[in-house]
């Protein structure tokens, strides 16, 4: 049996276009004789509409809560219509009859608890992971159900009963071996009876059933979860772009997809920034070995990116350039404490103390500069820092990482990376911790231009076994006139 996870992001279920497309995708890859298992987001940006709706709710905004669910409750119901029923009167099938009533249950529980919420003016971690887990738990089913209109024998599996991890809510850590058992006894029998399981991405639960959700865009990482512990052929990743560009897009309208990229490559890619894919989708393909491509649901003719263990070497010293926008430095100064043994423990178990992750660090003799995201704890944090040393904090930065195996002892590329922005400020500068990629800090209002410049610089002749060149080739004559 080769089994292929095919993960769908938020754009690729948004609407009932996107998700009558992916069915598409899905029954192509039946045809080829492959064994697939779906995962899916929420539908775009729904999570974004839960978080907001729950933080109004915590703040005792009842109505501004309840007016957000109601925009989502008249947004999945929309696209269950238009899914599941036929022709352009809308003849309502027993399955949209069913979904509907099931949409209708969820929104009302969904409602319950706003109001509790708001009565009570206090949002938990907990009660936060049960609200967003909704936006995966509405769209699997509709899913499932449009896959089954659509002739595919699809069959609904509650992640919740798989993806097993501990109660960290928000960032929840997986429970592999338990997964991997759970997945033996829900998805393997379905599989063998050829029918398609379908998920939802990003939810889970602990052992004791308890709601649990693993961080922003973790659907990439249940799909991991679910291709390492059922040891997929492929883990594929299909979002709205043609793969892992050398750059955002959005950013670079010339960034050009990378046909293939090594996991240590993407890992990197992933944990400075590239939204493309979840920093935790590579653990379990690296442990077991299995590749993961990263493909286009509204061009799935592309060949995307493949990700696999060994990095293609190319001409260009970089791969891709990635971006962590809203991150803040605290710069930490103490001349009284100068060298003094124990200094960086007691500095970096404040940011353990407060939970949070620290991006880049580098030190002198008597300052230490970090990075971290920026949030909301970050006035108690410097408090805390204000009892060791003096501080300041400073927001609005971002960091650049140009990640690329082939940077591995060649000389003068920090000469051409600074040259290529020698009109931006850099505020801090790391290369070394890992061999594949040098990053530096700049300001947020710097990003484009920066990562314009390097672009120009790095990719301006692509070597065309690693990069898509012909795309670059059609854009160019479609823009000449003629
Ligand atoms: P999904 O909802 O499918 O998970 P995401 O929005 O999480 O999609 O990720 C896809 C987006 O990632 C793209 O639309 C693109 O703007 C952004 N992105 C950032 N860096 C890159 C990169 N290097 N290559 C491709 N896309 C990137
Ligand atoms: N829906 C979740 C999010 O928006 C998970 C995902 O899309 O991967 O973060
Ligand atoms: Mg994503």
């Amino acid at each position: 049996m080769k089994l292929v996870v095919m993960k769908f992001g938020g754009t690729s279920v948004e609407d009932a276009v996107a998700i009558d497309r992916t069915a598409r995708i899905v029954s192509g890859r039946r045809a080829q004789g492959v064994v697939p298992i779906v995962v899916v987001s929420a539908m775009a940006k729904v999570t974004d509409h839960l978080i907001a709706a729950s933080n109004a709710a915590g703040r005792g905004d009842r109505a501004g809560a309840l007016a957000i669910s109601a925009r989502l409750r008249h947004r999945h119901h929309d696209t269950a219509r238009k899914l599941l029923t036929q022709g352009p009167t809308y003849v309502e099938t027993p399955d949209f009859c069913e979904i509907s009533e099931w949409i209708d249950k969820h929104f009302e529980s969904l409602d319950e608890i706003f109001r509790g919420l708001a009565a009570v003016g206090e949002l938990t971690a907990r009660t936060s992971d049960l609200v967003v887990s909704f936006g995966e738990q509405l769209s699997s089913r509709m899913v499932t159900a449009g896959f089954a209109t659509r002739g595919l024998d699809a069959v609904h599996v509650d992640s919740r009963k798989c993806i097993i991890t501990d109660a960290q809510h928000g960032r929840a850590i997986p429970n592999d071996a338990v997964i991997e058992n759970r997945l033996a006894e829900t998805v393997l029998p379905l599989l063998r009876d050829g029918k398609l399981p379908v998920m939802g991405g990003f939810i889970g639960s602990t052992e004791d059933g308890v709601t649990t959700t693993l961080g922003r865009g973790g659907s990439d990482f249940t799909a991991a979860l679910v291709g390492g512990g059922l040891n997929a052929s492929v883990i594929e990743i299909w979002t709205d772009v043609n793969g892992i560009m050398t750059a955002d897009p959005r950013i670079c309208p010339n960034a050009l997809r990378v046909k293939t990229i090594s996991f240590e490559e993407a890992a990197e890619l992933a944990y400075f920034g590239a939204k493309v894919l979840h920093p935790a989708t590579i653990l379990p393909a690296v442990q077991k070995n299995i590749p993961v491509a990263v493909l286009n649901s509204r061009n799935p003719q592309n060949e995307g990116t493949r990700i696999t263990a060994l990095a293609a070497h190319c001409r260009s010293p970089f791969k891709s350039i990635a971006v962590k926008r809203r991150l803040t430095i605290i710069d930490v100064v103490a001349s009284r404490m100068l060298m003094s043994h124990g200094y960086l423990k007691s500095i970096f178990d404040v940011f353990d103390k407060h939970k949070c992750a620290v991006d880049m660090v580098s030190t002198s003799e008597v300052s230490v500069s970090l990075t971290v995201d920026s949030n909301e704890k970050l006035p108690e944090i410097s408090a805390d820092l204000g009892k060791i040393a003096d501080v300041k904090y400073e927001g609005r930065k971002a960091l650049v990482c140009m990640v690329g195996e082939d940077i591995r002892g060649q000389n003068g590329i920090a000469a051409q990376v600074f040259q290529a922005i020698r009109h931006v400020n850099v505020r801090m500068i790391s290369q070394g911790a890992s061999e594949i990629n040098m990053s530096f800090m700049i300001e947020e209002d710097d990003v484009e231009e920066a990562v314009r410049s390097l672009h120009a610089a790095f990719f301006q002749d692509p070597d065309p076994e690693v990069f898509d060149v012909e795309a670059r080739a059609a854009a160019i004559a479609e823009t000449v006139p003629k």
